[in-house]
């Protein structure tokens, strides 16, 4: 047979513990025998970031600008506790906070459906999306405990020496006070994102935040995105069928529980990460959710949402099998092999991917499944250990 050629490589980051050994299994049963496959190659896995200084992942995320797709395999961030046991030189931070600032992208999370594993909420028959703004709020916050009775400001500074401020509170006695930012910029680039990927995935796009409450800082993000919306998108979105609307969080959350599922829902960062965890689980499994990074300028960056399963791989490390979901490590090589089939036009290449995800699906639709997912199957199954699922899939592919 005839391998599948591809034209531009794929940018290839490796990682760590339990996700690198199924990445290689993946590799060898799944994509090499049907693909002549081209990546440029980056080791993120620990070891390799500490003797490179973590420069690794800065030219990780320089290849991904210049070639438009990578493919992530789960990283360890490392704290005490790693530093310790990799010997490391520092704690490193994490890579994916690293790639992430570098494409200054956003994080769209979804849920793998598969037939037998019934979400929690009846209703829901088509994934929802989650767009997570990866910039500021509480991540970035600066928090000051109050000992007693005083005042609380706000208090800003312009270049030319005017000062603004506002009470924040006259306090009584001891409490808290927390100050967070947002930028512009950053608010719009993850407005342009979240219409772009609404576009290229022909779903409806759902925005909120608590804009009544928060009648300036809220409301700046709904503004940022209806002026971007009516200016940039709402002729395309038209054309497409497909729409955008704002609600506040509370009635989106009404909605989101009440609906089919189907569309995206852009959430600020705090919202974001809150709800994509609720909806992973809702939906079956933290091991059946995808995550995309994209970029303002179009650069997509494929990985699994779940980590690199340590508790796994101290038990492989033992010499024992384990029965570790490569479910969403699968489809985050599909997502990206389809996603360059897409620009380098090479229908094969985009069947490919999609038979691979068929082949995966009909196979723990067929009884055949790791553990995770055996004990929230709705029929009978056939638990099987990592290696054993996987060729199962070859099997039918
Ligand atoms: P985790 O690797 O996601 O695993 C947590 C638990 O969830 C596992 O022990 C396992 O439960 C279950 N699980 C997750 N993925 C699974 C899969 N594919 N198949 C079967 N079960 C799965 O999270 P963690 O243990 O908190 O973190 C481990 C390391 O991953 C950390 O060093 C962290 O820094 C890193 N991490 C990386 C990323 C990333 O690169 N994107 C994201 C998150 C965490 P049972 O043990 O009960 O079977
Ligand atoms: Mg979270």
């Amino acid at each position: 047979m005839q391998k599948i050629a591809m034209k531009m490589p794929l940018v290839e980051m490796d990682g760590d513990e339990m996700t690198r050994v199924l990445w290689k299994w993946i590799k060898e049963m799944l994509l090499e025998p049907y693909i002549d496959l081209k990546t440029e190659y980056y080791d993120l896995g620990l070891p390799h970031r500490d003797e490179t200084d973590d420069q690794v992942t800065v030219d990780a995320a320089l290849a991904t600008e210049k070639y438009g797709v990578a493919v992530k395999c789960a990283t360890i961030t490392p704290n005490a506790q790693r530093v310790e046991e990799y010997h490391l030189k520092q704690m490193w931070k994490s890579p994916n906070g690293t790639i992430r600032a570098m494409l200054d992208g956003t994080v769209f999370r979804a849920p793998i459906i598969v037939d037998g594993v019934e979400p929690t909420v009846r209703t829901w028959k088509a994934p929802i999306t989650i767009a997570r703004h990866a910039y500021g709020d509480i991540y970035k916050n600066t928090e000051l405990k109050i000992p007693g009775p005083g005042k609380a400001e706000l208090v800003f500074t312009a270049q030319d020496g005017t000062v603004t401020r506002a009470t924040i509170h006259d306090f009584k006695g001891p409490g808290i006070v927390q100050g967070v930012h947002n930028l512009d910029s950053s608010i719009s680039s993850f407005a342009r994102a979240c219409f772009d990927y609404a576009l290229d995935t022909k779903q409806d796009l759902w925005f909120s935040t608590k804009d009544t409450i928060s009648k300036q800082y809220d409301h700046n993000f709904k503004d940022i995105f209806a002026d971007i919306y009516e200016a940039e998108y709402k002729q395309r979105f038209d054309e497409a069928g497909i729409e955008y609307f704002y609600t506040l969080i509370d009635d989106a959350v009404a909605r989101v529980i009440r609906s089919k599922g189907g569309f995206i829902w852009a959430c600020k960062n705090y919202d974001g990460d809150v709800m994509s965890d609720m909806l992973a689980t809702a939906f079956g499994s933290l091991s059946m959710m995808t995550s995309v990074l994209v970029s303002p300028t179009g650069k997509y960056e494929y990985e699994a949402a779940h980590g690199t399963v340590t508790r796994h791989y101290y038990r492989y490390l033992k010499g024992e099998e384990t029965g570790t979901n490569p479910v969403a490590t699968i489809f985050a090589w599909t997502g990206a092999l389809r996603k360059r089939g897409q620009l380098d036009d090479l229908p094969d290449l985009c069947a490919f991917a999609d038979k691979l995800e068929k082949a995966t699906l009909d196979t723990i639709e067929s009884g055949v499944m790791t553990g995770d997912l055996a004990a929230i199957f709705n029929r009978p199954a056939t638990s099987v250990t990592s290696r054993v699922f996987l060729q199962a899939i070859a099997d039918r592919l």
